[in-house]
Order: structure tokens, then C-alpha cells, then sequence
């Protein structure tokens, strides 16, 4: 990983540095990172012969060579000083709050726009939807593209920005189109390296953030710090790392939570951590708990299911989704939590 001395290069010393790698077998990839741009040599960059030339350069500070399979998203990476920002908030700055329904209900759209006034007014900064949903039964309901345009109108009538589910190429094209601000790949699609490909290379000159769920199966620390490299090689850096629980589940919750992991994660990589407790318990009667123990953990925000009538709900909303109250009483909550833990 290259350092400049300088915020961004010109043009012709990328074209300088291009040249050097690729008579390498290499290529150089800027990450355009909030204050600073640095420029990742992506292939075999241990060969001492290049990296002196390299830093032979006037306007290089130094080069950074991280043995780690994650390179760029490793804590020591230079994009540690990176930030993410979305809806006015950046993250470790103050508890940052995704919440909204797990599935958009095509037919009752006022149920989307009542509960997103409600995570509004709880004070969350994100608002979730599923369009297209990941369902374990193929005759379960799977999600209806009309549900974009309820997910886009919620979010020009609260003016903040919105997060959904894509899960292949189409859904990324029309989500983009659509101008949805954070994509989400989810527990199902972590590893599917084609996929990530697509979405990093998609995103690459933009300021959409990707919240990237951990893999159902316990999914281990490195391989899930490792998925998002896929993303953040292709040059934006606007990752979350999101727990959800895993698989096989704990008796009594959907899936094994997993917000423990946090600490851990935090220790491999500088990339905020935001945990989903909704997933994780499946029962909203377990979420604001799950909240706090994520908070505790040092995770960096929450992505709850919210919904503002959950009985009449689809998807996971009647068992998962928290009322408006029990939302704005947990972020309430997690903000005291947050404080305390910093303070
Ligand atoms: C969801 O967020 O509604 C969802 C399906 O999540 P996951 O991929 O974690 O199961
Ligand atoms: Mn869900």
C-alpha cells in the first residue's frame, strides 16, 4: 500500500506508479478515503526491487507492506484513520441507528412510511426495507421490486437515507438506479465472492456504504474481515461489519448471538462494527438486551427490525420487529449505554 506525502496524487504520478507495478505483474487500485487517498498495489507486492523503486519517489511518504490476506481492511492499514459517514452521523462518533421494517409490504405501503416516520422520530439514522427478500422457503413471499419505489418515497418524505437487501446483480443495478444509499448483503450472500466483486466494483466511485452481514455458519473472524476486502479492493471503503447470529441457534433464539465477536473483530480491522440483535434473537422481546450487550461489546451501531403495527407485519416483522416505543426506548437506552462506556 502506497502513502502519499500528499492528500491525492496527480495524474501523472498515477500513471507513473501504474507503470512500475504493472512491469511487476501488478495493478494499482486508488482507495479514496475521506481525508486522503492511498493507492493499494494489488498482486505479489513483496518484491524489494519495486517497492525501492517506489519509494525512491518524491512523492511518496512510504509503503506499507501488511502480510495479512486483508490488507487493506487490517487495523494497521492506512485507512484506519478512514471514517464512514451516512445520514449526518459518522461512525464512532455517536451511537448510529439503522432501523426500519424487515420486508416491505407492497400492498399496505402506509405501514413503510408510518414506520419510518417512527424510526425517524426515535432519532435512528438509517432506514432499512426489504425489497428482495432471502427466504428459507422458496413458497414464502419473496420480496416485490414495486417495494423500491415505497422504500425511495419513505426516504424523500424523512430525508434520510435508506438500506436494502441486494441479492444479485439485477437487484444491484436497479437498487443504484433507484439511488438506495446503503446496500446490504446479507447473512446468505457474505461469501459470494462474485457478487461482492460486483458490488465493490459498482460503488467504486461513490459514497454508498455496504453493511455486510457475517455468514450463517459461524462464519470465522478472518474469513468475514476478508469478504469485505473483496468490496473495499475496488476502492471505496464505506464498510460495516454487521453480526446477526449464527448458526446452529441457541434454544430459544433464532440463532446463536454473536455480538461477542465484536472485540474481536475490532482487534483485526479498523472497520466500524454494527450489530443486527433482531436476527440474532429473533423475538423482539429479546432485541433491546442484545442491543445493550452489542453496545457493551463496543459495537459502533445497531441495526434493528422496527415496525410500526408488528402484528400485521411480513417477513420477520410480527415475531421480530420492536413497536415505535420499545425502539425509541432502546436507542434511548443504548445512547445512556454508549456514553457511559466512552465517558
Ligand atoms: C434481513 O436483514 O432481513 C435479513 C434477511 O438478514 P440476514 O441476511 O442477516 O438473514
Ligand atoms: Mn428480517
Amino acid at each position: 500500500m502506497i502513502i502519499p506525502k500528499s492528500n491525492r496524487l496527480t495524474d501523472p504520478q498515477v500513471a507513473e506508479l501504474t507503470a512500475i507495478v504493472s512491469e511487476f505483474g501488478c495493478n494499482l487500485q486508488p482507495i479514496i478515503g475521506a481525508v486522503r487517498t492511498i493507492y493499494a498495489i494489488l498482486g505479489d507486492e513483496r518484491d524489494d526491487l519495486m517497492i525501492n523503486r517506489i519509494e525512491g519517489l518524491e512523492y511518496v511518504d512510504r509503503v506499507d507492506r501488511i502480510q495479512s490476506g486483508f490488507k487493506l481492511m487490517d487495523r494497521r492499514s492506512d485507512l484506519a484513520s478512514h471514517r464512514v459517514n451516512i445520514g449526518g452521523v459518522t461512525l464512532g462518533e455517536e451511537l448510529f441507528i439503522i432501523a426500519g421494517q424487515c420486508t416491505i409490504d407492497p400492498k399496505n405501503s402506509n405501514y413503510f412510511y408510518e414506520s419510518a416516520e417512527a424510526v425517524k422520530e426515535a432519532g435512528g439514522h438509517v432506514i432499512r426495507g426489504g425489497v428482495w427478500k432471502p427466504r428459507t422457503n422458496p413458497y414464502s413471499f419473496q420480496g416485490d421490486v414495486k417495494s423500491l419505489d415505497i422504500l425511495m418515497e419513505a426516504s424523500r418524505r424523512t430525508g434520510l437515507p435508506v438500506d436494502a437487501e441486494v441479492m444479485d446483480e439485477e437487484h444491484l443495478k436497479m437498487a443504484l438506479d433507484a439511488g438506495v444509499h446503503m446496500l446490504q448483503i446479507g447473512a446468505r450472500n457474505a461469501l459470494n465472492y462474485s457478487l461482492l466483486r460486483s458490488i465493490g466494483k459498482a460503488i467504486a466511485d461513490t459514497d454508498t456504504v455496504v453493511l455486510l452481514k457475517r455468514s450463517i455458519h459461524m462464519g470465522p473472524i478472518d474469513e468475514f474481515v476478508a469478504a469485505a476486502e473483496y468490496i473495499v479492493s475496488f476502492g471505496n471503503p464505506n464498510v460495516l461489519l454487521c453480526p446477526r447470529g449464527t448458526k446452529p441457534g441457541l434454544d430459544g433464539y433464532r440463532n446463536h448471538p454473536d455480538e461477542s465477536i465484536t472485540p474481536l473483530l475490532k482487534e483485526k480491522s479498523w472497520a466500524p462494527v454494527v450489530v443486527d440483535p433482531s436476527h440474532s434473537v429473533g423475538r423482539a422481546v429479546y432485541v433491546p438486551a442484545c442491543s445493550m450487550a452489542a453496545i457493551a461489546y463496543g459495537a459502533d451501531g445497531l441495526c434493528i427490525e422496527s415496525h410500526v403495527e408488528p402484528a400485521k407485519g411480513i417477513g420477520d416483522d410480527p415475531k421480530q420487529a420492536l413497536t415505535p416505543e420499545a425502539l425509541a426506548q432502546t436507542i434511548k437506552q443504548g445512547k445512556a449505554l454508549w456514553q457511559l462506556m466512552r465517558g
